[in-house]
């Protein structure tokens, strides 16, 4: 009996090496990139309106981006996972530009073409 309590202690063990980020540790859905605490977000992978639960933590600039570009309608059947908002054209822009900004950074929404400004 003391043996089968050793072996719980073991696979819990083994379970918490598996990479898990606690929550002051979230990590952007979108670019992958440790969020402060203060400009955390949590976004509706399918909007709330539709019945979605599931959520992923973004940057407060990301999540605005995302919802600056796609209406609930196209994030609830074409974009509800984060891999598939990434795969957008003008996400992997703002992606690509905002990852070597600050994790702080907080920008206003580029809802614009115009290049440079930033
Ligand atoms: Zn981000
Ligand atoms: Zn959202």
């Amino acid at each position: 009996m003391a043996q089968g309590r050793i072996k719980r202690l073991q696979s819990a063990a083994r379970s918490y090496s598996q990479p898990f980020k606690v929550a002051e540790q979230a990590v952007c859905a979108l670019c992958d990139r440790p969020i402060p605490p203060a400009l955390r977000d949590a976004h509706h992978l399918i909007p709330k309106s539709r019945g979605g639960v599931v959520t992923v933590f973004m940057h407060r600039a990301c999540h605005k981006q995302v919802h600056a570009l796609f209406t609930e309608t196209e994030l609830a059947r074409h974009y509800p996972s984060p891999e598939a908002l990434r795969e957008h054209p003008e996400m992997a822009r703002f992606i690509h530009w905002v990852q070597d900004k600050p994790s702080d950074f907080n920008p206003p929404t580029r809802r614009s073409r115009s290049k440079g400004q930033f």
